[in-house]
This record gives C-alpha cells, structure tokens and sequence, in this order.
C-alpha cells in the first residue's frame, strides 16, 4: 500500500537528509515507486512567488499535500520534507489522505540547529537580518501526535534512519529487507 510520509522540522533539522536516505531503502523494501517533494525545490517550482507570511506557508503546505495525494493514490510513496510549521496545516492534509499519513518529527532543538548552521541562515537570522524565520522570528509548532519523532539533534543519520524504517515495518507499509527478498525468489 502507498503511503505519505510527511517530515516536518526546523530549517536543517535533517528532513532532506532522512527523506534523500529514505528512498533507496524503500526500493529495498518493495516500494521502486517513490516521489520526494523537496522544500526547497517545491518553493522553486509549484510555490514560486510565495512567501513566508502566515498565508503564504498555508498555501505552500495545501498545495505539497495536494500534489503528495495525487501520487500517492497512483501508488507511489511520496515523501515532503517541508519546515511545514503550522500544526493546523499538517492536519488539514492529514484529514484530506486517502492513504496512511506518517508525521515524521526532525526534532533537533534550536540551538542544535543553529549551532550546525549548515546554510549559515541561522546566524544572519539571530543578527536580525532575516525576517520571519522559523523558530527566530516565525512560529514552529511542533507536532503533538507524529507518527515517528527522531532527535535530529543528538541521533547519526543512520540511527534515524533505522527508526523511521522500523516504525513502517511496524505499521506494516514496508517489508523488511528479507521479507522482500523472500517474496521475490
Ligand atoms: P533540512 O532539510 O531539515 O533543512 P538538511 O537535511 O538540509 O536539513 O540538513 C541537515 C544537516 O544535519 C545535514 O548536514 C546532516 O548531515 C546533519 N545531520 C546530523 N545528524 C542528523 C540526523 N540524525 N538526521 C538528519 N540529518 C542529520
């Protein structure tokens, strides 16, 4: 069965990282169909001249969910890794899937976040030179019910990786790695 798997986190708290890491392992386990929406590609293509006011993110979510929905009710897996910062967002496209909805949680803390810094926005951001930044000057709510939290902050990719696959075993949407070799010979 299709699934969406929705990261959600800070600005380099590790959702393109896991979400990049995570499809490979999928064709692994018996899903070679897998679609990734990017943040920061969607923002280029579909949400092209949006920005970051209130509205602006709502609309950016609705549309990634509503393009994860199509792919996924074609049977492919899609995976987001979107700031998505609006608990209220997050739910609306829950709501509105016709497949398993799995939350995945980035859960680094700021300070690990901005400590790594790994596109050097959080500095200019604390300088006050960046306005409406997530978890600066811009709300983030966490989510309160996800699916899977990884501490993004103290865990290897490796180890997040690991748990987030775990937890779709678990769900029954992935097979392990055996299992699907078992079924292919
Ligand atoms: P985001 O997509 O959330 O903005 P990125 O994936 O671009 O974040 O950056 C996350 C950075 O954190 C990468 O440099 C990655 O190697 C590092 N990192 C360290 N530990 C982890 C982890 N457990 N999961 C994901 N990324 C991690």
């Amino acid at each position: 069965m299709s699934f969406i798997l929705w990261f959600t986190g800070l600005s380099g708290a590790g959702k393109s990282t896991l979400a990049n890491a995570i499809v490979p392992e999928l064709a692994r386990r018996g899903h070679p169909r897998v679609e990734l929406l990017d943040g920061d590609e969607v923002r280029t293509h579909i949400s092209a001249g949006l920005g970051f006011t209130r509205e602006d993110r709502r609309t950016n979510v609705l549309r990634i969910g509503y393009v994860a929905r199509l792919l996924a009710r074609n049977g492919t897996v899609a995976i987001t890794a979107a700031i998505s910062p609006y608990a209220e967002d997050r739910d609306e496209v829950r709501s509105k899937s016709e497949v398993p909805f799995i939350e995945v949680y980035a859960g680094a803390s700021l300070d690990a976040v901005a400590a790594r810094d790994v596109k050097g926005l959080y500095k200019k951001a604390l300088a006050g030179e960046i306005k409406h930044f997530t978890g600066v000057s811009d709300p983030y709510e966490p989510p309160t019910r996800a699916e899977v939290v990884v501490d993004t902050g103290v865990e290897t990719v490796q180890d997040s990786l690991q748990n987030i696959l775990s937890k779709l075993e678990a769900l029954g949407l992935v097979k392990t790695v055996s299992q699907f070799q078992e079924v292919r010979s």
